[in-house]
């Protein structure tokens, strides 16, 4: 593990610190993108607003409660993955990568990984939008029917319990190197971000190019807050499209 510093301490002083970090990521990116798309004057933003509806307090202060609820339950997977990494029982590698093949694994390993993620995402939502489990796992995301960024992380417990094991469990099996790790949480945080945000930050251009018919964004993840069904994909319009829940972006 040469080269990058093993996080020191008992395993709650390491849960604790994850927690902290969770809950800083969030209110810092969640709160400058918030500033940046809804405080300023909106002739100002260069994005397009989704809707004329501002969030209101109300729906703010629910979608950071319960992401604050969520930083908590994130983060435990996250301590245990850290201190099997400690004993090297992880799949997660560090130090410098190996020449053009080693190049060629990170970046396939980050595209693996987001893959699976977003499959796990797209049947597990799915699935929560059954009628049965609908109001004990998944209403609290859609409490905001005009989500805003502070809602990227804002899931009901149960709903973070049933997401937050599956990537720390994947990295147990699939060989991926510690600094597409990071780089991972970023692009996650990002996407999370930004499909809530109620605003599209990416030109019209790139929407109707390849960008958009392959990669969700705010307009796609919009529609499904919105409308309450169909495009329950996370990273990729994929299983939306194979399983035709895609609806079309106008
Ligand atoms: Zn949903
Ligand atoms: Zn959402």
């Amino acid at each position: 593990m040469a080269g990058w510093p093993i996080p020191p301490g008992p395993g709650i002083v390491i849960y604790l610190t994850l927690v902290t970090i969770i809950l800083v990521r969030y209110i810092t990116i969640a709160g400058v993108i918030h500033y940046l798309l809804w405080m300023r004057d909106p002739e100002k933003v260069r994005a397009e607003q989704l809707t004329q509806r501002k969030p209101t307090r109300e729906t703010v202060m629910h979608e950071i409660r319960l992401s604050t609820l969520s930083s908590f339950i994130y983060a435990a997977p996250g301590a245990v993955l850290i201190e099997m990494w400690k004993q090297g029982g992880t799949a997660i590698y560090s130090g410098p990568i190996d020449g053009v093949f080693g190049w060629i694994y990170t970046l396939f390993s980050a595209g693996l990984y987001l893959f699976l993620h977003d499959t796990y995402f797209y049947w597990t939502h799915r699935w929560m939008h059954c009628r049965a489990v609908f109001s004990r796992i998944h209403a609290g995301h859609h409490r905001s029917v005009q989500p805003t960024p502070w809602a990227s992380f804002s899931f009901d417990p149960a709903e973070a319990l049933i997401s937050a094991w599956f990537l720390p469990v994947i990295a147990l099996f699939i060989p991926i190197h510690v600094g597409t790790v990071l780089a991972l949480l970023v692009i996650m945080t990002m996407n999370a971000v930004f499909n809530h945000a109620g605003w599209e930050i990416y030109p019209k251009k790139w929407l109707n190019g390849w960008f958009g018919r392959v990669l969700i964004t705010a307009t796609h993840h919009n529609l499904h807050h919105t409308r309450f069904s169909g495009n329950y994909g996370l990273y990729f319009r994929f299983w939306d499209r194979v399983m035709g829940t895609d609806h079309d972006v106008p």
